[in-house]
């Protein structure tokens, strides 16, 4: 084996990528677009792998179908693939296909950006009833993940969705939106009809905290309103400001602006007796979740206790010892996302990420381990919008071509060898040119429905292929 600074200098850097959302694609294009590979002091070579045979991650698979604008980023993420200098490999599953091992062998460097699929924990008694539900789980329903179950059970006419962020947000909304106001959307048929079938009349959206720490986005806040035949309701009661708040609705523009449309919703909605909705949209604030509770003792969900709130003068939440019950046959807990571990790097289980620094991932002696980066949620947690992974992926692509010089070189750094390696496993990958099937094929299926439906008052865009082994069919054929 020669040494790193002889053989980087001598051939493309070879990279790989595990993860094709927006923070395997941010790290991809960054690092093709760097001034080392413009100046054409380093050649690369990246493979962008994908557990999923579809590229794009969070967005096919976490935004929400009635979010266009945020789907909309697929098509900068599109031509970024699209050009040809990144070689994407679908359907490819990370410490069951291929070993860390097997990326050390052909790679000089290995960037994870896997990101946070799972549902964080939250622990009060009744959370394992049926009809206790993570919301990230409900997401991947809706969203056609192909690795979670057809049927989703939406038998219950009210329902408790705990969390103030916006994947609560969507939670509520995609449980509360008529189903036919979403046809317009990419929903799956399986989703559609069991949207359709929901029995829903009343969401309840419960913050631990007041309304001035809320974790909501504006855009995301004021789109409730927006849902045709839903009426948000709010309480005057929960309507609670101690100094911390004062001082964020001053400094804060962003808590200024919701805290002025959740007061404005509040008057509105006093003032004003219309005809009502036949769904409503309840948001309640100070309610911290105590138990979920089974009143027949089936195991079945039938209510939820939270104890009331108040703050605390620092923006923070203290129990006031009293207790409500709500009665509700359903509860999502949207509390935030946790990542996952990988095969044989070190995790930090609490923040559910790769112990790292600035991206160079760290082994157990908590020094980096050379030619190990980490990129996304699975590198700082998952919090913020998809814009802020450029800035993660800026910094630790700039690690790595930082560290060029001496990474432990690949022993086996030709392209096709890591293919006839995947072949030799059997492993069905799927390519760009597959994805591009796939792709034309659920854009054909929307435009097979246009056509079937002539009167409807919508069109359909695309209609969504959600079994894995439909997607890998589609792409290989
Ligand atoms: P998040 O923004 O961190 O919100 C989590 C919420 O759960 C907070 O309100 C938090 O309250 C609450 N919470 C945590 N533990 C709790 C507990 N034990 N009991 C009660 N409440 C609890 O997380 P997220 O909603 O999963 O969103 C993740 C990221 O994705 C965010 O950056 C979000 O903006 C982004 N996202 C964006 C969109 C979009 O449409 N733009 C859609 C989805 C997600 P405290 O504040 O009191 O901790």
């Amino acid at each position: 084996m020669s040494n790193s600074a002889e053989t980087t200098t001598k051939r493309p850097l070879r990279v790989a990528i595990v993860g094709a959302g927006p923070a395997g694609v941010y790290a991809a294009d960054i690092l093709t677009k760097s001034n080392e590979v413009k100046d054409g002091d380093v050649e690369v070579s990246i493979d962008l792998f994908e557990a999923y045979p579809a590229p794009y991650g969070l967005i096919r698979y976490g935004v929400a179908p009635d979010h266009p604008r945020i789907k909309g980023i697929v098509n900068a993420l599109h031509k970024v693939l699209d050009r040809g200098d990144i070689r994407f490999l679908g359907n490819v599953t990370y410490g069951r296909d291929l070993t860390l091992h097997d990326f050390r062998s052909f790679y000089d460097a290995v960037i994870f950006s896997t990101g946070a699929i799972k549902d964080a924990d939250l622990n009060i008694p009744g959370i394992d009833f049926e009809g206790s539900f993570g919301g990230a789980d409900f997401v991947s329903w809706y969203d056609g993940h192909p690795d979670v179950p057809r049927e989703w059970p939406l038998d219950a006419k009210e329902i408790a969705v705990i969390g103030n962020g916006n994947v609560a947000l969507d939670v509520a909304r995609m449980l509360s939106k008529h189903a036919d106001d979403l046809l317009v959307t990419e929903i799956p048929d399986n989703v559609y009809k069991g949207l359709k079938n929901s029995p829903v009349t009343d969401v309840h959206v419960f913050g631990r905290r007041g309304p001035a720490q809320i974790k909501f986005t504006p855009l995301e806040l004021r789109e409730l309103s927006h849902s045709n035949d839903v009426d948000i309701v709010l309480y005057p009661e929960d309507f609670e400001f101690d100094e911390a708040s004062d001082d964020a609705i001053r400094t804060n523009n962003q808590v200024k602006t919701m805290v002025n449309t959740l007061t404005n919703w509040l008057v509105e909605e006093h003032a004003e007796a219309e005809q009502p909705s036949s769904r409503r949209l309840h948001l309640h604030f100070l309610h911290s979740p105590v138990e979920i509770t089974s009143e027949d003792g089936n195991g079945k969900v039938s209510g939820i206790k939270f104890e009331r709130m108040q703050l605390d003068g620092t923006g923070n939440a203290k129990g006031t010892g009293e207790f409500v019950d709500y009665p509700v046959q359903a509860v999502y807990r949207a509390i935030g996302y946790h990542g996952s571990p990988l095969d044989e790097l070190e995790y930090d289980a609490r923040r559910g990420v790769i112990p790292n620094d600035g991206g160079r991932v760290l082994g157990a002696d908590g020094k980096p381990v050379p030619g190990i980066y980490a990129t996304g949620w699975i590198k700082r947690g998952p919090v913020g919008l998809i814009g802020h992974t450029k800035g993660d992926a800026l910094e630790t692509i700039g690690c790595l071509l930082e560290d060029r010089l001496t990474l432990p070189p690949a022993d086996n750094p030709d392209p096709q060898a890591i293919i006839d390696l995947l072949e030799e496993r059997g492993v069905e990958y799927t390519t760009w040119a597959g994805w591009n099937k796939l792709d034309a094929h659920e854009v054909a299926l929307g435009a097979a429905w246009n056509a079937e439906n002539p009167d409807a008052a919508v069109v359909r865009e695309r209609v969504k292929v959600v079994p894995r082994e439909d997607m890998i069919g589609i792409s290989r054929a």
